[in-house]
C-alpha cells in the first residue's frame, strides 16, 4: 500500500529498491498475491510513462499466477492493465479482448477502476473503428461506471472522514477521561494528605491533652500537698490552729445568724511533759497522734476538730447542745484513758483534762467560747485531772483566781 501510494505520488518510479525489495520480502514468504499487487502497480506506472513494450512483459511474467490465484480484484486489474497496454501498443484485437474479460472479472466486484477503464479502452476502440454507436454505447457505460465509481470512491472518502471524526472523537474522549482519571488521582491524593494531616492533628491533640492533662494532674497533687500543709497539722493529721479558727469563724457566723446550738470542747493532756521526760519525745509525739486519731473518731462528720498547739485540743460542735458534747467530751476522756500505750513499746496511762462550754454559756465569739472552756478545762486540772467540766460564769473568776494562785 505504501509503494502504490508512494508511486501514484511520483516518488518513486518502477526502478526504485523499494518495489524490488517488496517483491523479494514477498516471494521469501509466499505472499503469491502480493507480488502480483507490487507487480501491478509497477505496470501501472510503467503504462503511465509509456514503456509500453516493459509493461507488457511485466504483466505477461505474473500473468500465469494472477490466473493461477484467480482472485478476481487482481484478475480483472491485469486484464485491464494488458488491455490498456495492447491499445497504446496499437494492438486494438487484442486490448479489446482483454478489456471484455477484465469486464467479465470485475461482474461480481461492482463498481472498481478495472471495468472503468475497460469500458474506456472499448470506447476508445469502437471509436477508432468508426462505429460511433457502439462508441457511444460504451461511452454511456464508461460514464455510468465512472459515476458510480466515484461515488463510490466519495462514499469511501466519507466514510474514511467519519471514521476520522470519530477516531479524533475517541481521542478527545480520551484525553478527556484521561485529564479526569488525573484529576481523581490528584484528589485521591489529596485526601490521602488531608487524612494524614488529620491523623497528625489527631495525635498532636491527643498529645497536647494528654500533657495537659498530667500538667493539670500534677498542678492539683501539688495543689493538695500545698493545701495539706496550709491546713492541717503535720503529726496529727487534724486541722491546725490556722486553718480550724478559719473554719470555726465560719460556723459561728452561720449558727448565729440562724440561732442554731453551737459548743465547745478544749482539752489538755495530763503531765505530758512526764511522758516526754520518762520514754522520750518520739513516744511523745505517737500519744499525740492516738490521741487525735481516737478523738476523731468520737465527733460527727461536721465538727471542727483541731490542734491548736502542744497538746491541747479543741473541737466545735456545730447544731450541738451542752448535754451532747459533754457525752461526747466523756466518751473522748474514757477513749484517751483506755489507749493502749503497749504499741509505743511502753507501758503509761493517758489522760486528759476537759473544758466544755456553748454558745447559751459563751455566747458566738470563737475567743470568749475558747476562753471559757480553757477556765473549764483549767479547773478539770485543778479537781485532780481525767476528768471534764462545764464552764459556769461563777466559777469562771474563782477559777481563774485558783489558777493565778496556782501560778503564783
Ligand atoms: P499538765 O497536766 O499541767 O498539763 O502538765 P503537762 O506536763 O502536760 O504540761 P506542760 O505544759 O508543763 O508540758 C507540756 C509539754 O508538752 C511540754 C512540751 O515539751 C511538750 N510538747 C509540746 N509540743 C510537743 C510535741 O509536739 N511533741 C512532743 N513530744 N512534746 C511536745
Ligand atoms: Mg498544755
Ligand atoms: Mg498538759
Amino acid at each position: 500500500m505504501a509503494i502504490e501510494a508512494k508511486l501514484k505520488l511520483n516518488q518513486l518510479d518502477e526502478k526504485s529498491e523499494q518495489i524490488a525489495e517488496a517483491i523479494k520480502t514477498c516471494q521469501q514468504s509466499n505472499e503469491h498475491l502480493m507480488v502480483t499487487i507490487v507487480a501491478g502497480y509497477t505496470a501501472t506506472k510503467l503504462i503511465e510513462t509509456r514503456k509500453i513494450p516493459d509493461a507488457l512483459e511485466l504483466l505477461h511474467t505474473h500473468l500465469e499466477t494472477v490466473l493461477k490465484i484467480n482472485y478476481p480484484p487482481v484478475t480483472s486489474r491485469y486484464y485491464s492493465l494488458l488491455s490498456q497496454a495492447y491499445f497504446l501498443n496499437n494492438e486494438s484485437t487484442k486490448a479489446d479482448s482483454y478489456a471484455h474479460l477484465s469486464l467479465e472479472m470485475s461482474v461480481s466486484l461492482g463498481n472498481n477502476e478495472s471495468t472503468l477503464e475497460a469500458y474506456y479502452i472499448l470506447f476508445q476502440i469502437a471509436e477508432a473503428r468508426g462505429d460511433h454507436q457502439l462508441a457511444l454505447d460504451y461511452h454511456k457505460k464508461y460514464a455510468a461506471a465512472d459515476k458510480a465509481y466515484l461515488d463510490d470512491v466519495k462514499t469511501k472518502h466519507l466514510a474514511f472522514q467519519l471514521a476520522q471524526h470519530q477516531a479524533t472523537e475517541q481521542k478527545n474522549q480520551i484525553d478527556l477521561l484521561d485529564k479526569q482519571n488525573k484529576l481523581l488521582r490528584v484528589e485521591q491524593q489529596l485526601a490521602t494528605t488531608e487524612a494524614e494531616n488529620n491523623r497528625l492533628f489527631i495525635s498532636l491533640l491527643i498529645s497536647i491533652i494528654t500533657l495537659l492533662g498530667f500538667w493539670a494532674y500534677k498542678s492539683w497533687k501539688t495543689q493538695q500537698r500545698l493545701k495539706q500543709l496550709a491546713e492541717y497539722d503535720a503529726l496529727t493529721k487534724v486541722y491546725n490552729r490556722g486553718h480550724f479558727t478559719q473554719l470555726a469563724e465560719d460556723a459561728l457566723k452561720y449558727c448565729a445568724s440562724s440561732d442554731i446550738q453551737l459548743s465547745c470542747i478544749l482539752f489538755d493532756l495530763d503531765r505530758f511533759k512526764q511522758i516526754n521526760d520518762n520514754y522520750g519525745h518520739g513516744c511523745g509525739d505517737w500519744v499525740l497522734k492516738q490521741v487525735a486519731q481516737v478523738c476523731q473518731a468520737q465527733g460527727r462528720k461536721n465538727d471542727i476538730f483541731a490542734r491548736l498547739g502542744g497538746e491541747e485540743f479543741c473541737m466545735i460542735l456545730p447544731s450541738c447542745d451542752i448535754q451532747t458534747a459533754l457525752k461526747l467530751a466523756e466518751s473522748c476522756r474514757v477513749a484517751i484513758s483506755q489507749i493502749n500505750t503497749a504499741d509505743s513499746g511502753y507501758d503509761f496511762c493517758i489522760t486528759a483534762s476537759l473544758g466544755v462550754t456553748d454558745a447559751n454559756l459563751s455566747g458566738y465569739s470563737l475567743d470568749k467560747l475558747t476562753a471559757d472552756a480553757d477556765t473549764a478545762m483549767y479547773q478539770s486540772k485543778r479537781n485532780g485531772r481525767n476528768r471534764v467540766t462545764v464552764f459556769s460564769p461563777q466559777g469562771e473568776q474563782m477559777s481563774l483566781d485558783a489558777l493565778s494562785s496556782a501560778h503564783l
